[in-house]
């Protein structure tokens, strides 16, 4: 007891440190941190191990956990240590900043036996916390919701740097295998330069290509453009300038052209795009196109398509 504190008082504030360790109300976690700043030793130690107490009841941990530390670590009364301690041990995870302080504790040959037993007791206590909440995270399916095994997670987090359960990571795993399969199998149109192209459009824009001494690149594998993974019909290096050709008519297709058309201009990237009713006059639209970008091709002799 403390001289600054009558017995009366001293009675009050330990009956009512008791009460609040028995009421099971985490609403109690401010009043119990008031009392653990009392200059009563036996006060602090009632209040640390009411504050343990409300651990199960949904205290708010980090608050706890500030207030609770300095006490395990520094508190001139070993005993409040120890009950501070096994409190600290109690908010498991919460403690982990404290880790190293405790460990330190724990080695620390100057303080009392059961003061560095309790430090070590709540380090692992802490570890064992953090080693449940890692095994315990749950990860859902990002493709059907499902909550996914932690195996299911590290093998799609591996293969695709996404969530899938097993059942979606094959699907999603097929769907990209096809369709990877299906253009290859589309580029059946040779191209002049050697090229295989999907359709007649994408193969008279190649030639025109080829017949201008204008290098290409075509089917270039993925490239992302604002975390869209899009995969551009050609692109030509020298003048960095891709060209689409948009040579389908569905709904689907549509909606398709139109994000990508908007990804490349979000990105500032310079695009041709060329539709099925250019093909009769792809010179002179090709040409005109470029133009825009200030890349004069010079007229070929009588291989214009233009009327
Ligand atoms: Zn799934």
């Amino acid at each position: 007891m403390n001289s600054e504190m009558d017995i009366s008082q001293h009675h009050v504030l330990t009956q009512r440190a008791l009460e609040l360790g028995r009421s099971g109300d985490p609403a109690c976690v401010p009043e119990l941190i008031r009392l653990l700043g009392m200059p009563s030793a036996g006060i602090r130690r009632l209040a640390a191990s009411a504050l343990a107490k409300l651990a199960d009841f949904g205290a708010d941990a980090a608050l706890c956990v500030a207030a609770l530390a300095p006490v395990a670590l520094r508190d001139p009364h070993p005993q409040t240590r120890q009950y501070a301690l096994r409190a600290l041990k109690c908010y498991g995870a919460e403690a982990r900043d404290y880790l190293p302080d405790l460990d330190d504790l724990a080695a620390n040959g100057t303080v009392k036996d059961y003061v560095r037993k309790a430090a070590d007791s709540a380090a692992t206590g802490i570890r064992e916390a953090i080693r449940l909440q890692q095994e315990d995270a749950v990860h859902k399916c990002t493709r059907c919701g499902r909550e996914v095994s932690p195996e299911e997670h590290g093998r799609s987090q591996q293969a695709f740097q996404r969530t899938f359960c097993d059942a979606c990571f094959d699907e999603v795993f097929l769907e990209r295998r096809n369709f990877d399969t299906k253009v290859e199998l589309n580029k059946t149109i040779i191209a002049k330069a050697g090229a295989l192209v999907q359709s007649d459009g994408e193969r008279l824009i190649a030639d025109w290509f080829s017949m201008h001494g204008i290098a290409y690149r075509y089917d270039e594998r993925f490239r992302i453009l604002s975390g869209h993974a899009i995969r551009p019909d050609f692109y030509l290096p020298e003048l960095d300038v891709y060209v689409e050709y948009w040579g389908m008519d569905t709904a689907d297709y549509k909606i398709g052209m139109l994000k990508k058309q908007q990804l490349y201009q979000h990105e500032g990237k310079r695009l041709i795009s060329i539709h099925p009713a250019d093909k009769p006059r792809l010179d002179e639209v090709l040409r005109t196109k470029l133009s825009f970008f200030g890349y004069h091709i010079p007229a070929s002799r009588g291989r214009t398509t233009a009327p």
